[in-house]
């Protein structure tokens, strides 16, 4: 058992891997000052586990208020970095925030740890920092492609500083991991995704739809070349992320103990299978019986056409595969959306 600083952990991936954390016997201290999360969804996840979770309100680009919650938990092992900024078009319009956000937190927390000795870093990246990869599925020793946004630089960014200070610090394992799509809802319905800030990512825009609270879903580009021209991608359940990260504490303690690399591991985390936008209106009308009203609109900025993983890595060194399937992302996806107004009422 280890116990675990999670930054960014009331959020929509930390909050569900905070609940695997504490499942797999782990202590959890969370860092999160609700920028884009609710704080009654910190009282439901406590529900679900049963428990209290430490949880400190603080903002990460404040580094003396870093190093004080690092020093009162000089016993925790590893730490869990998700706390970020993270939508692409947000980036475009500001990347001077997402730059000072999404590095100077970071630093912050590399800089605490090399101080109070936490043995193993686990990163939040994304599959953003392959770019247009020329080649599918990309593995990870596909190359960094030309990143597409400031947001997708600051993961870049973020994997190289992590190289650099691993290799200076010698007692700590790194370990990136890059997120294809998460999406779905914890099989209890007591968390889910809620962000502040609107929503753009395809499956809660087709619940919303589903629910009567869009008229239709514009499905961004019909000419693309893919089976049915709409854009690809890798659709990852949020819970399957969730036991992701708790192998990746385990394998980078494991790893630290025998010190045999200083350089970060790195890891797709996908489902492994590509699935079009058109496929994924499909799976929902397959799995609720009703029809999703949609038309085909122009293409997004910014958009790749298509991206999904392979996951050959994850499943031999850290002996982690997906449980979950589309239609299980949807089921779960369409009963948080019934259950989410009732649970972010205070
Ligand atoms: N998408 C869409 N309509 C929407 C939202 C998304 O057609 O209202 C498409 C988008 O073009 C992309 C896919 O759904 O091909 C996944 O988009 P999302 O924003 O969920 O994730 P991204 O892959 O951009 O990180």
């Amino acid at each position: 058992m280890a116990k675990v600083i999670v930054t960014g952990g009331a959020g929509y991936i930390g909050s569900h891997t905070v609940v695997n954390l504490i499942e797999q016997g782990h202590e959890v201290v969370c860092i999160d000052n609700f920028f884009n999360s609710h704080q009654v969804m910190w009282r439901h996840l406590e529900e679900l586990v049963d428990r209290k979770v430490p949880q400190y309100n603080i903002d990460l680009t404040d580094a003396t208020a870093v190093d004080k919650v690092f020093s009162e938990h000089k016993d925790a092992e590893a730490v869990i970095h998700f706390a970020a900024r993270i939508y692409v078009g947000e980036s475009v319009e500001k990347p001077i925030t997402y730059f000072r956000q999404n590095l100077n937190s970071m630093l912050n927390v590399l800089e605490s740890m090399a101080k109070y000795g936490q043995k193993t870093f686990i990163f939040s990246s994304s599959c953003s920092v392959y770019g247009n990869a020329e080649e599918l599925p990309v593995t990870e020793a596909t190359p960094f492609g030309l990143a597409e946004s400031p947001y997708a630089r600051t993961k870049q960014m973020g994997e190289q500083i992590i190289t650099d200070f691993v290799r200076a610090n010698p007692s700590v394992q790194g370990v990136i991991l890059r997120y294809f799509n998460p999406a779905g809802a914890h099989p209890s319905g007591q968390i889910g995704e809620a962000p502040q800030l609107e929503q753009t990512h395809l499956v809660p825009i087709i619940m919303e739809v589903g629910a009567g609270h869009r008229k239709e879903l514009t499905v961004f580009g019909g000419d693309y070349p893919t089976r049915d021209g709409s854009c690809l991608r890798d659709y990852i359940h949020v819970s399957d992320l969730g036991s992701a990260h708790t192998r990746a504490v385990e394998f980078g303690l494991e790893k630290a103990a025998t010190k045999s690399t200083n350089n970060p591991s790195i890891f797709n985390l996908g489902s492994g299978d590509g699935v079009t936008v058109l496929e994924a209106v499909k799976a929902f009308e397959k799995v609720t019986g009703q029809d999703l009203p949609h038309k085909i609109v122009e293409p997004r900025d910014g958009d790749v056409a298509a991206i999904f993983a392979t996951t050959t890595k994850a499943d031999q060194e850290l002996g982690w595969t997906p449980q979950y399937s589309l239609e299980d992302i949807m089921r779960s996806a369409w009963a948080w959306e019934q259950a989410r107004p009732s649970k972010l009422k205070a």
